[in-house]
């Protein structure tokens, strides 16, 4: 078998005649764009499907050329010409930008949206997509000051963006007489040996010392711009500007932190259990929170992953098993980690040939075998929204995590069941456990943190002590008395990146909403499973073209209650208690 991905149904290379056709059209179509843009002055209704019509056409090549140099250069970073041809397509695009935006304007200036979508298929098919332009033009300002406001931006928002990357990827830690990267040092807290994880964290610690005041700079900067940009475009807030990108009702959110509030003491059990079996006292200090536990020493190859796989999704879900089945056997699949090619996994869609490809760097563990079936799965969710039209190949930001963790869940489950001793059920348990602890508890105070600096944002300017005072209270709020308060990690801030965006907000509470929304699709599935399956493909393929709650709908789910949110996670209860006998041993 190829453990290498072929891009063949793309283009055979840059030499295939089909690629330099392809980039001549892109070229042409932007121009058509331009030039289209200038007059809009004869009937609306055949200028919207003119538009519609040149987007779609945007899409296809973009699409199709941007995967391929795209996909190219992951494998291979150092390889030049996709590097050239990127920015080649780059550029292209950037000549389009602002016919695009007159464009996209004329299409949210459309008053009869109900009326055309009965007329005419086009319009019924972008009925969501024209809605949401519509909505959209309520929070854009006018023509010059928007143009005004993306330049400033590269000076601005996405300069400080810049620092903090800089600033955290060139930072050298001291540790133990060498000289390493953050993310480097931040990779021991895994170690099995408790020393190197003491020392790595009291060495990550100390090597905030040098950036911290630089990044707080940066925060400072950017969530002002985000405050200022808000209040410009009258939104109430940056949160209220966050769920409006993310198509989902505040009502939703609310119900999810109530119960997130509600069952955090469960979480901390795990916690204390787990800091017990470390030899600790009173709570986990932070640096043993990803101490490996149980034995994972179990080894797969591609054959035998592929095998497993194609078992779990045999029984539980047919359709995927078939999606497993084509992406090995079509060469869909870079697996193994080589000179040039990047670190972790992605899956990518590709609309115009309706397939995907996916990159891992498998190195034989169950958690590489997890993190195909994770992977896999966003490929099956885009293999269910692919029939749509071109500009309905989307979706929203909430919803993105959720067929992948889904299948994380099916996986786990069978493996949990599985385990042939109690060494293995733990450190299956034990990589439950952490991963909603994580979405759980640290997104909270990732959630609680980044509000706390919005709301005195307007206000003041916090030093880099003030922003770790912050940072140490919502720890506390998240983790209570489950995690020794002298370990705690008050430079959280300075190293996630997420925090650093002037175009999004609450990176963070996402990753609470697709692990328990997949959870809890997972325990619909296994109460009623054919049923389910049909309704579970039908929600996936209507995700580009509605909001999060009518989506969920489709599957009988109402988000904005806290129930269903509350019984996911009570969903963990069982394995908390479990866990807990096993560390007793
Ligand atoms: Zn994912």
């Amino acid at each position: 078998m190829n453990t290498e991905w072929s891009l063949d149904s793309l283009y055979k290379g840059y030499d295939d005649p089909g690629f330099s056709e392809d980039m001549e059209k892109a070229a042409k179509c932007i121009e058509e764009m331009n030039e289209f843009s200038r007059d809009l002055s004869g009937d609306r209704e055949e200028n919207l499907k003119k538009i519609l019509r040149l987007f779609e056409d945007q899409e296809l090549l973009f699409d199709r050329l941007y995967s391929f140099c795209g996909l190219k250069s992951s494998v291979n970073t150092n390889d030049m010409e996709s590097a050239s041809y990127l920015g080649k397509l780059m550029a292209l695009m950037s000549n389009g930008t602002k016919a695009e935006t007159v464009l996209k304007k004329y299409i949210s200036e459309t008053e009869n949206v109900e009326e055309l979508a009965e007329k005419d298929p086009l319009f019924k098919e972008y009925k969501y997509y024209i809605e949401k332009a519509i909505d959209d033009a309520r929070y854009q300002l006018s023509d010059e000051v928007e143009e005004a406001l993306a330049k400033m931006n590269i000076s601005g928002g996405d300069a400080w963006e810049n620092l903090q990357s800089s600033l955290t990827s060139n930072l050298k830690v001291d540790y133990d007489g060498k000289t390493i990267t953050l993310s480097d040092v931040r990779n021991l807290a895994y170690d099995p040996d408790p020393e190197v994880r003491k020392k790595a964290y009291d060495a990550e610690i100390a090597s905030y010392e040098k950036i911290k005041e630089p990044v707080a700079f940066s925060l400072n900067s950017i969530k002002k711009e985000t405050l200022t940009f808000c209040e410009l475009r009258g939104f109430e807030s940056p949160l209220e500007k966050t769920l409006h990108q993310s198509r989902m009702k505040k009502e939703t959110l609310d119900a999810l932190l109530e119960a997130m509030e509600e069952y955090m003491p469960m979480l901390r059990k795990y916690l204390k259990y787990k800091g017990r079996a470390l030899g600790h006292e009173n709570g986990i200090p932070w640096y043993d929170i990803f101490a490996p536990m149980g034995d994972s020493t179990k080894k797969y190859t591609i054959e035998e992953a592929k095998q497993y796989l194609k078992d779990i999704f045999d029984k539980f879900n047919p359709r995927m098993s078939e999606v497993v089945k084509t992406a090995f056997s079509n060469e869909w699949i870079d697996f193994y980690p080589r000179e040039g090619k990047v670190g972790g996994a992605f899956c990518s869609g590709i609309g115009p040939v309706k397939e995907f490809r996916v990159l891992t760097n498998f190195d034989g563990s169950f958690s590489s075998v997890d993190t195909l079936a994770h992977e896999l799965g966003h490929g099956y969710h885009d293999v269910m929204i692919q029939d749509h039209r071109p500009l309905n190949w989307g979706y929203s930001m909430p919803v993105a995590e959720t067929a992948s963790t889904f299948n994380e869940n099916v996986v786990m489950n069978e493996a949990l069941k599985n385990a042939s001793s109690d060494e293995e059920k733990l450190s299956i348990l034990e990589s439950i456990l952490m991963e909603v602890t994580q979405i759980i508890c640290d997104i909270y105070s990732r959630f609680t943190f980044e509000k706390s600096v919005f709301d005195r944002r307007n206000d003041e300017f916090m030093s880099a002590d003030q922003l770790c005072g912050l940072m140490k209270e919502a720890q506390k709020k998240a983790f209570g008395d489950a995690v020794t308060e002298e370990t705690l990690n008050p430079f959280m801030w300075v190293c996630k990146s997420h925090y650093y965006s002037s175009h999004l907000s609450f990176y963070n509470f996402p990753y609470a909403f697709g692990g328990l929304f997949a959870r809890g699709l997972y325990l619909k599935a296994v109460e009623g499973r054919e049923e389910f399956l049909k309704k579970y493909n039908r929600m996936l393929e209507m995700t580009p073209v509605l909001d999060v709650e009518e989506a969920a709908m489709v599957c009988g789910i109402d988000l904005t209650k806290k129930e269903f949110w509350l019984k996911s996670l009570e969903s963990y209860t069982d394995l908390i208690e479990e866990y807990g006998r096993l560390t007793e041993r």
